[in-house]
């Protein structure tokens, strides 16, 4: 608890004197190893898992959109489809 920057060695490269904390993993890194990112200081690893999140979400987005736009549509089909055939069959009566 009582650890300062001053005193820490990035968690990477030991010999080397921390410059910054990480605020999501909490571990001290050197300048090589800490990256601004969006308004936010973070490590490599941090950044890396951040950017792996972002992508799998950015995929999902990708499969979600079409199958909710067939879903819609096969939806909207059987409705007209069930239209069609009671107008049909009260009109041949
Ligand atoms: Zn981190
Ligand atoms: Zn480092």
């Amino acid at each position: 608890m009582s650890q300062t920057i001053a005193l820490s060695k990035c968690l990477i490269h030991t010999a080397r004197e921390a410059v910054a904390r990480c605020p999501q993993c909490r571990q001290f890194f050197c300048r090589e190893c800490i990256t601004e990112h969006g308004g936010r200081v973070l490590c490599a690893p941090c950044l890396a898992k951040q950017a792996r999140t972002a992508n799998e979400t950015g995929k999902l987005a990708w499969i979600r959109l079409p199958v909710a736009a067939s879903a819609a549509f096969l939806l909207l089909w059987m409705v007209l489809f069930q239209a069609a055939r009671f107008i049909s069959t009260s009109g041949a009566d």
